[in-house]
């Protein structure tokens, strides 16, 4: 079934809100095994909006239209369906009770305006709206069919998934196929030896595909699968998921919507650990992304931003023996950090960055992009030499993405440790 999505509002032509009914209605398809070819937006205008509609029915089975629904003048996009089909409008009773009854509830009484939201192609099926008075229809002819959904996205997500996705899979064109995308996300080695340890998958690839994608500090691969309904789509990703899982590793931090934060944080969660922060040139930008999310209140403790020496000897207790022999930027200023900001606050993990963000400040010993990362645990502290390129923002970045990677492996590997000793029992 060839389908394509039309968005109605002059709002997104003129940039002031985004087509993410588009982006969801694709994404939802895509899922259901429908190929979607075309997006278009057109303004709230009857003869454009006709001259899409007539291309769209010319060229797609399935039309689904957003937006447009409204009991205002410029609200047209039903009637716009009804004349490009030729069929008239009708008034449907229950709809226009259900719409009294949405004012009712709210003790006002039905502007008459709203009765234009009751009426529909004839033959239309009514798609009801659970969360706004206008509803949407679903109507066929000559072997077409236009399903017509409103524009608030809250209102289109709900009567897609109740109302529109079970006519969608009972009708005659669904074949089933399900089409099902995960992202994998890998952080810590670049995009070529990344492709050069996959490079036979991406070669054989054909159902699933992997499609590699290079974000600013991580690497994602894109895994689509199709199948003849979910069990054999899902079965078909995970032998893919198995394989690069085995090839990568470690490397793989998350899937999906999943960030290095969010991974750290619920590990640090499972564990029962609390951290502390010390930064220098992320300037609290590590503190923000463990506080992007929610409940970070349960391991994160702290976060200081000491940019300047004195800061650093004031809070952390850094010696000032150890800033004027190896400087701000060293292994030595590093360790004393995550070792101070752990020891004072009285958490289970100290983690600290001091680096050189630049443009300006570099030497040929110590270049812009420098950067020293130290984790401190009661047993240890660790700290890794980190040489990044870039302007000032990408470095803060970077900076911060290795920081949390640091934490993420170092968790890790005392799961493999904890895990081994239970093996052994
Ligand atoms: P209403 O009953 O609220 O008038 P409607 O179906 O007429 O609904 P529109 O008037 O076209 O919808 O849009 C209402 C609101 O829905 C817009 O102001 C916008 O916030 C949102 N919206 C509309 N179309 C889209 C879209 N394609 N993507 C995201 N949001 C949208």
């Amino acid at each position: 079934m060839k389908a394509e999505i039309i968005a109605v509002g002059s709002e997104l032509l003129l940039g002031q809100i985004v087509n993410s009914n588009a982006q969801y209605l694709s994404k939802r398809l895509s899922e259901l095994g429908i190929d979607v070819f075309y997006h278009t937006v057109v303004g709230d205008n009857e003869g454009r909006l006709v001259e899409v509609l007539n291309r769209a029915l010319e060229r797609s089975e399935l039309v689904i239209t957003t937006g447009g629904l409204g009991p205002t003048m410029d609200d047209l996009t039903k009637e716009t369906v009804a004349k490009v089909l030729g069929l008239p409008m009708i008034l449907h009773q229950a709809s226009l009770e259900h719409i009294r009854s949405f004012f009712a509830q709210r003790g006002r009484i039905m502007p008459e305006s709203n009765t234009k939201q009751a009426c529909f192609p004839e033959g239309a099926k009514i798609l009801a709206n659970e969360v706004g008075t206008a509803p949407g229809a679903v109507v066929e002819a000559g072997g077409k069919t236009v399903i017509i959904l409103p524009g608030p996205p809250f209102e289109l997500k709900l009567m897609f998934e109740k109302a529109a996705v079970p006519c969608l899979t009972q009708g005659h064109a669904y074949q089933g196929e399900v089409i099902l995308s995960r992202v994998m996300r890998i952080f810590g080695k670049g995009e070529s030896t990344v492709e050069e340890l996959v490079k036979d998958l991406l070669e054989q690839q054909t159902n699933p595909t992997i499609a590699p994608l290079a974000q600013v500090g991580e690497i994602n691969l894109r895994i689509t699968a199709k199948g003849k309904g979910k069990a054999q789509a899902e079965a078909l990703m995970s032998g893919v998921l198995g394989e690069l899982e085995k090839r990568l590793g470690t490397i793989i931090f998350g899937y999906d919507d999943q960030d290095l934060e969010t991974v750290v944080g619920q590990k640090l969660k499972e564990l029962g650990f609390t951290i502390s922060l010390a930064e220098s040139c992320t300037g609290g930008l590590i503190s923000s992304r463990f506080t992007d999310v929610p409940g970070s209140s349960a391991y994160f403790q702290y976060g200081v931003v000491s940019y300047s020496n004195s800061a650093k000897e004031v809070f952390l207790g850094v010696k000032e023996d150890t800033l004027l022999t190896y400087g701000a930027v060293s292994e030595q200023t590093a360790r004393e950090m995550a070792g101070g900001i752990r020891e004072k606050m009285g958490t289970t993990l100290g983690l600290a960055v001091t680096g050189i963000a630049g443009p300006d400040g570099g030497t040929p010993e110590k270049p812009v992009g420098l950067v020293y990362i130290a984790l401190a645990s009661a047993q240890e502290v660790m700290v890794k030499k980190f040489q990044f390129g870039g302007p000032r923002k990408n470095i803060k970045l970077l900076t911060a993405n290795a920081a949390l990677n640091l934490v993420r492996l170092y968790l890790l590997s005392l799961e493999s440790k904890y895990s081994f000793r239970r093996g052994d029992n």
